[in-house]
């Protein structure tokens, strides 16, 4: 209770503090003259990038760039949110997010983690090699840099395929990497961050990712953020870090 009071209050003075017309949050509606920058440098491909990004991170609610990203897609259709009662089922629930899904009416949200106990609010166990919830359970899905991290990802994306209903979507982002998939099986979790750069990715994605939704059965909608307009990050700015948020997939059932 004190937490939440303390949060707000933080956001609050952060919202007065980084006051300015350059830049939009879709998610916690700030008008900012600037974001936090991005910090560090990773492998890729077994050699080190530097990832700094000068305009990364909300100073109010702390949603990176594909969260604003999929919130402005978000609300550039509607017909996805709005008009009927919808239950989404939010993987590993970023916090902004939840405060933003409060807004939008008829949304039943249920959150779901493989260590639900690291959240401070409710949170289902989901293992997404093993979802403990009956077919076509969901309208939508939400699941945020979650596939990347799991080794037999395709059997995660057919559970993600088994609980939504028809007619339902999902939106996924991870991160991508040009247009192939670059995954040497097998590694350990140093190998992993030599060639991957964080110790629990499985993998480089690239766009042939779709290839594993449309196996699974869905109808794949591949968006760029350069079709998605808006101010939500800085356009001049062009890094690795921000290459590999450019796109987010629709998946319908
Ligand atoms: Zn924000």
């Amino acid at each position: 209770m004190i937490g939440e009071l303390r949060s707000r209050v933080g956001r609050q003075w952060r919202k007065i503090r980084y006051s300015g017309e350059k830049y939009f949050c879709p998610i916690c509606e700030s008008r900012l003259n600037s974001f936090k920058p991005f910090v560090g440098t990773y492998n890729l491909y077994g050699k080190p990038v530097d990832h700094f990004t000068r305009h990364a991170e909300c100073p109010v609610c702390q949603s990176q760039i594909r969260h604003r990203f999929l919130i402005t897609y978000l609300k550039s259709r509607p017909e996805l949110l709005f008009g009927r009662k919808r239950k989404l089922l939010h993987l590993a629930p970023e916090d902004f997010l939840r405060r933003f899904w409060l807004k939008i009416p008829d949304l039943e949200v249920v959150f779901g983690d493989f260590r639900p106990e690291r959240y401070s609010f409710k949170v289902e166990h989901v293992n997404l090699l093993k979802v403990n919830f009956p077919d076509a359970s969901f309208d939508a899905l939400v699941c945020n840099h979650v596939l990347e991290h799991i080794v037999e990802d395709e059997k995660a994306i057919s559970e993600i395929y088994r609980i939504l209903k028809p007619g339902a979507w999902a939106l996924i982002t991870l991160p991508i990497y040009g247009e192939k998939t670059y995954e040497k099986p097998g590694l350990d979790a140093n190998g992993r961050i030599f060639e991957y750069g964080i110790h629990d990715h499985m993998r480089l994605n690239g766009l042939d990712v779709v290839q594993k939704f449309e196996n699974a059965g869905f109808k794949v909608t591949t968006e760029s953020f350069d079709s998605v307009p808006g101010n939500y990050f800085e356009r001049s700015e062009n890094t690795p870090h921000i290459q590999s948020d450019r796109y987010l997939f629709l998946l319908q059932k």
